[in-house]
């Protein structure tokens, strides 16, 4: 319940811990499956119009912290556009309702980023359809947990290295074409940038190569009036993790060894999205925002 939600009360108990029972998924996954639901916002994020009339788009919105982002802005009284790979329909015919359920206009732009054709394309259509684009946030990633180095295939190193970093650099290019003076681009680091773990370390690899991106660009864009910031969140209960993101094991006890001993929940990083989407957020470029759970980036 929104009520609930802000109530204030120790966050350590707001939300499960674990154990979660197995539950694995092929990748990319649906948030509709797992158990328990994630907390994307659905009934519980409250808007109070900080982004009335912006334009935004948002890569992976159709679950996890893109979902999250995505009705965040929408409650905030944005327009948003969400990508998401065509096995994931489910998820963002979900997402499309909520958005428009704020009377706000959605649009829906399937595909893979990992062809730079539709990875440039997607940000110009979603300008096309919003009639302008404001907000960028480029948060798809890619994320499959190995035994150890030895395991790692090249080919997953390649959709990782792919998704995560050459889309990103796409959507990145295109959006700086079109953002206007007081526009934002928003990525999705990790603290696998700065804590990597050795299952992931491929993974690890591409989040540090978005945090020195996203710090670079934000130097070159603010010649145009636009910011550009990373966020880096901790372990969030996404679908991302029960579709091979971590070793199966490791999902039963997801989030446990954190400081508040759960996984954060998606709808508990979307204000940070809000506040550097919006004008609030003026002053803020170049910056790395963790939300970790209490183990801080450095
Ligand atoms: P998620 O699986 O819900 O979202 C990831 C999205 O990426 C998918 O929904 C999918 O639409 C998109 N995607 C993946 N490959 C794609 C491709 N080839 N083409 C188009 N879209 C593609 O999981 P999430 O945890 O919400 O992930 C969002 C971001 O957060 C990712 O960048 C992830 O690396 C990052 N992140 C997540 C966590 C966590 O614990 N969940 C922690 C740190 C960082
Ligand atoms: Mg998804």
């Amino acid at each position: 319940m929104a009520d609930d939600r802000l109530r204030m009360q120790d966050p350590r108990h707001q939300y499960p811990q674990p154990p979660f029972p197995a539950q694995p998924q092929p990748v990319p996954g649906l948030a509709r499956e797992m158990d328990p639901k994630p907390d994307h916002g659905e009934t519980s994020y409250q808007g109070s119009g900080k982004l009335r009339g912006r334009k935004a788009l948002i890569s992976g919105g159709d679950s996890g912290i893109g979902r999250a982002a995505a009705i965040a802005f929408a409650r905030e009284g944005a327009d948003v556009a969400i990508s998401y790979l065509l096995e994931e329909q489910p998820d963002a015919d979900e997402v499309i309702a909520l958005i428009e359920a704020e009377g706000r206009k959605a649009v829906a732009l399937p595909g893979d980023l990992t062809d730079e054709t539709h990875a440039r394309r997607v940000v110009q259509n979603a300008a096309d359809q919003l009639g302008g684009l404001d907000v960028l946030v480029i948060n798809a990633g890619h994320q499959q947990a190995f035994e150890s180095l030895d395991k790692i295939t090249t080919e997953d190193f390649d959709e990782t290295l792919k998704t995560n970093l050459y889309a990103l650099f796409w959507m990145a290019q295109e959006g700086a074409k079109l953002l206007p003076p007081g526009g934002s681009i928003i990525t999705t680091a990790s603290i696998q940038a700065y804590e990597p773990s050795t299952a992931i370390m491929h993974y690890a690899m591409t989040k540090a190569g978005i945090v020195a991106f996203t710090k670079a660009l934000a130097t070159e864009l603010i010649s145009k009036g636009i910011r550009a910031n990373a966020v880096a969140p901790g372990p969030f209960w996404t679908v991302l993790q029960p579709s091979g993101g971590q070793l199966p094991e490791k999902v039963k006890s997801f989030g446990g060894d954190s400081k508040f001993g759960r996984p954060g929940q998606p709808v508990e990083i979307a204000p940070v999205y809000v506040l550097l989407a919006s004008q609030e957020g003026s002053y803020i470029t170049g910056e790395v925002f963790g939300v970790t759970g209490g183990e801080g980036i450095a």
